[in-house]
């Protein structure tokens, strides 16, 4: 290395002694002025992500903490993101799109990402390339992918995805689907019936059916009191099964004959096993239920992209290396979030950003050839059974016996007490937690 360049090290060098050497055409040539001290290195790696959702825009965030010369770009398709996060609230009146809806501009200035809006329509692993709609080639050299989740309509016989955009909508990507359930909701008749299917496990945020099922039933208080919601269920437990149906009964009669609420379980027959859409009746093992509206939020595998790539296994979701989320099948590519098999770890927007900021940890040091650090993830995921009542359930995990699992007693579900003020005060820890979220993925 000359002395100029140590000196460039040193970042004491200035331009005349940069042009004193080079010339000054030169100099404007390669930009070095002003440049990091890679521009002398070997060039830095690129480490290109695919989707800006949550996962996607907080590995970037965080992969640029990590490493302040690395390369990072981000490929999204579309230019906005729209969080489910409160997006049943969306559906109820409590929040806009609007207040939902962010970009990748603030990943891109202020963590200086390049970001790319365009389709990823497949990759070449051994080429280390990916392939955009619009005919771009992009080389990498480590490759992360957060494409959330896919639908199998499949499962229900009558049903398809023309079906699931024109009348039995799922609600579960937010955005137009979620502003047709409110139109659905405000349209059902007095005395009417909404019908909501949760699917079966693994899916996208555990508790989102029964918080929407909360919701629909403090909407109809309010505004159609002779409605109700009927929850027919695959599975005989859910997540924070207690506290909501505690709830349910404080606040909506639940097992009452004026009930705004029923929950029919698996062994109770409440599997869906088909739909009539011109009928807007469900068939199942319990009989056939006619509706005004019916959700149905189907069954779920890893996202088309993660499937298009080969990344997923027979289960349809992606298995990954626990300390790192580096994929199983492809060596050198990583998976988060939703499309991942994080075993305990649920699907869900704060576990896809603990796990993204495993993962920038574990690229970084993969880059430097350092040794991985341990993985602890976590977890809380926050519902709303009311507007101002409040339910969670968190936990932090480690890797043990080669799983992610709770670490020692850190899981909790949110305790039912006597106490009026304890689910108020989850509903407002939720409320500033979501604030904040958010922020830290996309600011
Ligand atoms: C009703 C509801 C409420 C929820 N509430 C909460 C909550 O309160 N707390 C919580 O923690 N989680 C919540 N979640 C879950 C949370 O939204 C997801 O778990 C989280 O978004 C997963 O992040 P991800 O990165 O895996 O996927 P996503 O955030 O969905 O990101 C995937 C991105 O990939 C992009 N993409 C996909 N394919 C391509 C392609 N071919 N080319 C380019 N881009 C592509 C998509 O456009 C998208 O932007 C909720 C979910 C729902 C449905």
């Amino acid at each position: 290395m000359s002395q100029l360049e140590n000196k460039v090290f040193d970042s004491k060098v200035t331009r005349r002694d940069l042009i004193k050497v080079f010339g000054a055409s030169a100099v404007a040539a390669t930009g070095l002025f002003g440049a990091s001290k890679n521009a002398f290195a070997k060039s830095a790696p690129h480490v290109v992500v695919l989707g800006g959702g949550v996962g996607g825009s907080t590995f970037a965030k965080y992969l640029r903490f990590a490493d302040p010369d690395v390369k990072i770009t981000i490929i999204e398709q579309f230019p906005e993101y729209i969080t489910c996060l409160r997006s049943n609230d969306v559906i109820v009146g409590y929040h806009t799109l609007d207040e939902l809806t962010f970009n990748l501009d603030t990943i891109k200035s202020k963590y200086n990402v390049n970001v790319v809006i365009d389709k990823v329509i497949g990759a070449d692993f051994d080429k280390r390339t990916v392939q955009t709609a619009k005919g771009h080639t992009l080389s990498y050299d480590k490759l992360v992918v957060s494409p959330g989740i896919d639908f199998k309509f499949e499962d229900y016989e009558g049903h398809s995805k023309e079906l699931a955009e024109t009348k039995i909508f799922h609600g579960y990507k937010a955005g137009p689907q979620t502003l047709a359930l409110r139109q659905q909701l405000l349209s059902v008749p007095k005395g009417g019936t909404a019908i909501i299917a949760p699917p079966q496990n693994p899916f996208r945020c555990p508790p989102g059916p029964y918080e929407r099922a909360s919701f629909f039933a403090e909407y109809f208080q309010k505004h159609n009191p002779t409605a109700k919601v009927i929850v027919l269920d695959p599975k005989d437990r859910f997540t924070k099964d207690g506290p909501f149906k505690k709830a349910w009964e404080r606040l909506y009669g639940y097992k009452t004959d004026n009930s705004l609420i029923e929950w029919v379980s698996g062994s109770e027959g409440g599997r869906v096993l088909s739909v009539d859409g011109d009928n807007l009746s469900v068939e199942t093992m319990a009989g056939t239920f006619k509706a005004d509206m019916i959700n149905i939020i189907p069954n779920q595998r890893a996202g088309k992209l993660a499937q298009k790539l080969g990344l997923t296994d027979a289960s349809g979701w992606c298995p990954i290396k626990r300390e790192s989320m580096e994929s199983q099948i492809q060596p050198g590519v990583y998976v988060l979030g939703d499309s991942s098999i994080a075993d305990a770890m649920p699907k869900s927007g704060y576990s896809a950003n603990s796990q993204a900021k495993v993962c920038a940890r574990a690229v970084a040091d993969t880059l430097r050839g350092n040794e991985l650090g341990k993985a602890i993830y976590s977890n809380v995921c926050y519902s709303l059974a009311g507007e101002n009542y409040g339910v969670s359930i968190a936990a932090i995990y480690e890797v043990r016996d080669g799983l992610i699992q709770p670490k020692g007693k850190s899981a909790g579900v949110s305790p039912i007490t006597d106490k009026p003020a304890q689910p108020i005060l989850e509903a407002v820890y939720q409320k500033n937690w979501q604030r904040e979220f958010v922020k830290d993925v996309f600011s």
